[in-house]
């Protein structure tokens, strides 16, 4: 991702990524730190922020960094008071965070589990959309991260499947009610080869049926996610609110 050949979609404008100091996330900063805005990345531990930090401002990356554990309220509003802080107002919101703590069917899912995946996987980007409502400006721009699991639950992940469906209605209620200054949409990756999908993708029979799968024949890249987040969150996508954008490939998803 040469800095000379990108556009310029989000200069002067300020954005929010959680999740973001690896993986999809991390990918989604930088992607929207080289097209000009002043980034704000956060996840749970200090050090990894540190190091993201560090990495974005190597690439020119106006850029903060703030330890956010999604289900933490506390720090959820010392993100939002930090950007306000440094920066003054809220452009985008990608709100990228989510576990996936178990492979059991949804029958045998411990209550515990299911509270922790509706808790960081839905509930958090409604509570962290709160706090930064009133700092969202006109024309501003929110996404969510679903996925593919989304629309077709597979056994090893239902419920964590089941929590990114909520999404996609998650996406279409917050764009009417935060329309017509604010757009909501979705993007849903396919298999993205990092530290979350590593169970899937490092098992080479496993990795190549999910490459079978695709139309494209291979994984999906950060890069990719961090492409289509961009342009929805960009103006670009002015007239675009309530969608998920499926970014898998080819991958089954809907008609
Ligand atoms: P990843 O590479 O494992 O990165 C996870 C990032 O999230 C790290 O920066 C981690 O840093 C942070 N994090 C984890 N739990 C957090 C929490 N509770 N609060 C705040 N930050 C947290 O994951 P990824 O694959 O990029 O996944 C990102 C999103 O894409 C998720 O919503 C996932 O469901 C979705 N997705 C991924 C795939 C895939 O194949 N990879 C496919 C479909 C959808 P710390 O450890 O410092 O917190």
């Amino acid at each position: 991702m040469e800095k000379m050949k990108m556009a310029k979609r989000f200069q002067g404008k300020v954005a929010i990524v959680t999740a973001s100091t690896q993986g999809i996330g991390f990918g989604i900063a930088e992607r929207l730190g080289l097209e000009g805005a002043s980034v704000v990345v956060s996840s749970r531990k200090q050090k990894n922020v540190d190091e993201a930090v560090v990495k974005l401002k190597a690439r020119g990356i106006e850029v903060i960094g703030v330890v956010c554990h999604v289900s933490n309220g506390q720090q959820r509003k010392n993100l939002i008071n930090q950007t306000i802080e440094k920066f003054g107002k809220i452009d985008v919101v990608v709100s990228n965070a989510a576990a996936n703590p178990s492979v059991d069917s949804i029958l045998q899912t411990k209550e515990s589990v299911l509270d922790k995946l509706w808790d960081i996987n839905v509930k958090s980007s409604i509570l962290l959309l709160q706090d930064a409502a009133p700092h969202l400006q006109k024309g501003s721009s929110v996404v969510l991260i679903s996925s593919i699991a989304g629309y077709q639950p597979q056994s090893s992940m239902a419920m964590y499947g089941v929590t990114k469906t909520a999404l996609l209605g998650l996406t279409k209620a917050l764009a009417a009610e935060m329309a017509p200054d604010t757009r909501v949409n979705c993007v849903a990756p396919g298999f993205v080869p990092t530290h979350f999908a590593e169970y899937i993708t490092s098992n080479d029979g496993v990795r190549q049926t999910i490459e079978q799968n695709t139309l494209l024949n291979r994984l999906g890249t950060t890069r990719d996610m961090a492409a289509a987040a961009a342009f929805l969150a960009s103006d670009d996508a002015s007239y675009i609110t309530g969608e998920t954008l499926v970014v898998a490939g080819g991958m089954p998803s809907r008609l």
